[in-house]
């Protein structure tokens, strides 16, 4: 039990040092470092404790601190009315990194900070990353193209396929291009055709296959190229012939062949994800989303812990099996996801949840706070895998007033609002 719990834990990595030790710090100097730096008051003692008490060199230090963890960027985020930002990423449905969004300038520097951090994890435990997959965020390319140059990166084909289908919808809304509308949905079809066809990440085939759609939008089946020369659906019948062909020469066709034929498509499509994809960290952003709703605003431990036991319950419950009636019909149900704008989904009904890990939860903390009765410390954290140090609110850096001077400031342009002009 207790490696079942220290295997997860140990895969939600952090960003700050836990070497410090927490003790006695004169009260008095305790409230003015905290007033001084608005760091957290825990924090405050520890740098006191290595400071032998001395306030200004606390002070320095902890600033040194937050510069070397890049906690004095909360300054800049003072447009985001948040005191707290988190972000998981996930390897292989294993391990989940965790970062403050004070580290960094913006959320979308997170995603990178968070990859860097994955990607230590996966080289100090001696792994090797042969291939990637992620979305198509410049930054992210950039980095692996830098820093990564022996692992295969692939882009996930959901966000290339949401890329296209607002494209081609945006398009239709011009004069004489309406009927592309009806061509978005087999278009993005192509796409995933493209890339699950191709299990062996053959670049330059998907970049073939691709590229005869071009042909196929205009009732030309044939001739494609080389490496594709004939699409592969075979005859057509039925209502699959009367389909809106593009009639060549038209506006409708010179726009849709733009945009199959982009550069960006022709740098997209040959990097598309043929086996995996990222809707598995999808999935476990929203079930970090039920454990710890964005309305509400977690402490800093308050946030650590409920994406741990959102990890928990992640990997307990991400291979469910489907449901089956008594009588050993397979379930299904019916929604209506929003990104379909009112068109319906058909999903496998899985099996109800379980929570198995929560026994393993309580059984740890027991097991721990017997051993802490024992402990020779006292000032043990009852769970050791909880960080000693936790970075401050993003607040903290914000200029704070003198309460009593504020809501004077309050008071009196309220009074003000209340006189009759
Ligand atoms: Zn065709």
């Amino acid at each position: 039990m207790g490696r079942f719990l220290a295997t997860n834990v140990s895969l939600i990595l952090r960003g700050f040092p836990r070497h410090y030790c927490v003790g006695q710090a004169s009260k008095t100097n305790l409230s003015q470092l905290r007033k001084r730096t608005g760091v957290p008051l825990k924090n405050c003692r520890a740098a006191l404790q290595k400071c032998h008490n001395n306030l200004e060199e606390a002070e320095k230090w902890l600033k040194e601190q937050a510069q070397k963890e890049g906690w004095a960027r909360a300054d800049k985020l003072q447009s985001r009315p948040m005191s707290q930002g988190l972000l998981g990423l996930i390897q292989s449905r294993t391990g989940a990194t965790m970062i403050e969004s004070n580290e960094v300038k913006n959320s979308n520097g997170m995603e990178k900070r968070g990859l860097e951090r994955a990607v230590d994890w996966v080289k100090n435990n001696d792994l090797e990353i042969g291939t990637i997959v992620t979305d198509r965020h410049l930054q992210i390319q950039k980095w692996i193209r830098e820093n990564l140059p022996e692992t295969t990166h692939y882009y996930d084909v959901w966000h290339v396929a949401k890329g296209l289908k607002k494209k081609v919808l945006a398009t239709a809304k011009q004069s004489e291009c309406g009927q592309l509308s009806k061509w978005s949905r087999s278009l993005t079809n192509h796409l995933y055709w493209v890339a699950t066809s191709t299990p062996n990440g053959d670049g330059d085939l998907m970049w073939a296959k691709w590229e005869s759609v071009e042909n196929h939008v205009h009732n030309k089946h044939e001739g494609h190229n080389e490496l594709f020369p004939s699409c592969a659906h075979g005859m057509l019948y039925g209502d699959e012939r009367k389909k809106k062909w593009i009639k060549p020469g038209s506006k409708a066709s010179e726009k849709i062949s733009d945009i199959i034929l982009s550069n960006r498509m022709k740098r997209d499509i040959p990097k598309l994800s043929p086996l995996y994809q990222t809707s598995q960290i999808e999935a476990f952003h929203s079930t970090v989303n039920h454990f710890a709703p964005k309305m509400v605003a977690f402490s800093y431990y308050g946030m650590y812990c409920r994406l741990i036991v959102a990890a928990l319950h992640f990997n307990e419950n991400t291979s469910r099996v489907q449901a089956a009636t008594k009588e050993g019909n397979m379930q299904f149900k019916i929604s209506f996801p929003k990104f379909k704008h009112g068109e319906y989904s058909v999903r496998k009904r899985t099996v109800d949840s379980t929570y198995g890990y929560v026994t393993s939860l309580m059984t740890e903390t027991f097991t721990s706070m017997e051993a802490s009765v024992d402990a020779t410390s006292p000032h043990q954290p009852p769970v050791s895998c909880l960080p000693e140090i936790q970075p401050p609110p993003l607040c903290s850096n914000f200029v704070h007033p003198e309460k009593s001077e504020a809501v004077q400031h309050f008071r009196s342009r309220f009074m003000r609002k209340e006189t009759p002009v």
